[in-house]
């Protein structure tokens, strides 16, 4: 037992080295001893973005709009501003968000520093909030925000998101909710948040198991809890894992091609409650045989995967053949876990469909 924490602080500090090197610009917005500090990251997004007026493009380029709106949240907190980079979120990386993790981990080390608000695009949001929610260690408040609408837009969502972030990190909430995602007003755990509309301010949902809460004036109200929360140490290489999507009408040769990249898992986003055709399932035996593991996700958004049906391809056969199941964690998310989870445990089946079934 203690080996094993020796061990995983080890493998905290070695990569706390590896990423905690790189300096970052800062800047400290605010100065009321009466009031909290809090950190705000900027990685990008559309909420730093503004509008080229030649092209009328949304582009990313000088933060200037940004601080300006963050110096109308100095009557809520002071704000430590660091710029972690300035990026549209689809150029993510695990190893950003490993760094990402790292960084803010250290900042919130800070005894002065209450909380820490990351701004991020919408794209990849909910994958990014999930992998710290993941990996910090801080037990402080940290909330994901961003925006639909770039500042520059009259009507942007922007400056009503940073402020409610900032109003929930700064009151007292459940430490179990982990790191939440919020915006419109809406608070949703890393876990559950999906981005369900690519143009309209109400995006963020949290599917069957519903908002944590809602930000209101300058308040919180808590509708809802999460139960469980894993933690892993942050590797310094990843596993390769890939995301088949499965249609009425596929075949074997995606899924082969895959196996054929030797890839350490290939999560499956199979029909309905966890189903594919007879051609896919030979796909995924050819996987298994490769000692690939198979995730069965699904494309539908609520209700769950069950090994129900006997047919080939069916659920009942794919578990039989080896297949492990992701409950409730739809693809994107159940890769962020296995992405931390095969680092740590390599391809121990029996522990990754545990973890999978507790989420
Ligand atoms: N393109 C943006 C991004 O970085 C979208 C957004 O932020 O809303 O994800």
């Amino acid at each position: 037992m203690l080996i094993k924490k020796v061990f995983y602080l080890l493998l905290f500090f070695s990569s706390m080295n590896l990423y905690s090197q790189e300096k970052y610009k800062e800047k400290m917005i605010g100065n009321n001893p009466a009031l909290p500090t809090i950190a705000f990251v900027i990685t990008g997004g559309t909420v730093a973005e503004t509008q080229n007026p030649k092209t009328k493009a949304s582009v990313l380029g000088p933060l200037d709009t940004l601080i300006k709106n963050l110096q109308l949240l100095t009557d809520l907190a002071n704000i430590k501003m660091i710029e972690f980079s300035n990026i549209d979120s689809s150029q993510m990386t695990p190893e950003i968000w490993g760094k990402l993790s790292l960084m803010v981990d250290k900042v919130l080390m800070d005894d002065n520093i209450t909380a820490a608000v990351i701004s991020h695009g919408t794209d990849t949001m909910a994958q990014g909030a999930y992998f710290l929610d993941l990996t910090l260690k801080t037990k402080k408040p940290v909330v994901f925000t961003g925006s639909m609408l770039n500042l520059s837009d009259y009507y942007s969502d922007g400056p009503f998101n940073l402020r409610n972030a900032v109003i929930q990190v700064i009151n007292k909430t459940p430490e179990n909710w982990g790191v939440t995602v919020t915006l419109n007003g809406y608070i949703n755990a890393a876990k559950e948040v999906i981005k369900t509309n690519t143009i309209n301010f109400q995006t963020f949902e949290s599917g069957q198991k519903g908002y944590l809460g809602y930000v209101f004036g300058n308040k919180v109200y808590a509708l809802n809890d999460v139960i469980y929360h894993n933690k892993f140490p942050i590797p310094k290489k990843f596993p390769k894992i890939y995301i088949f999507q499965d249609f009425a009408g596929a075949k074997d040769d995606v899924l082969k091609f895959m196996a054929n990249q030797n890839p350490d898992a290939i999560i499956v986003e199979a029909l309905g409650a966890g189903n594919v055709s007879q051609e896919v399932y030979q796909g995924v035996k050819y996987a298994l045989d490769k000692n690939i593991l198979i995730v069965i996700t699904s494309i539908v958004p609520k209700g769950g995967v069950f090994p129900v049906y006997g047919d080939i391809g069916g659920g009942s056969v794919l578990y039989e053949a080896g297949a492990i199941f992701s409950r409730y964690l739809r693809a994107d998310k159940a890769r962020i876990l296995l992405l931390l989870a095969i680092a740590q445990f390599g391809k121990d089946k029996e522990k990754l469909a545990n973890f999978l079934s507790m989420q």
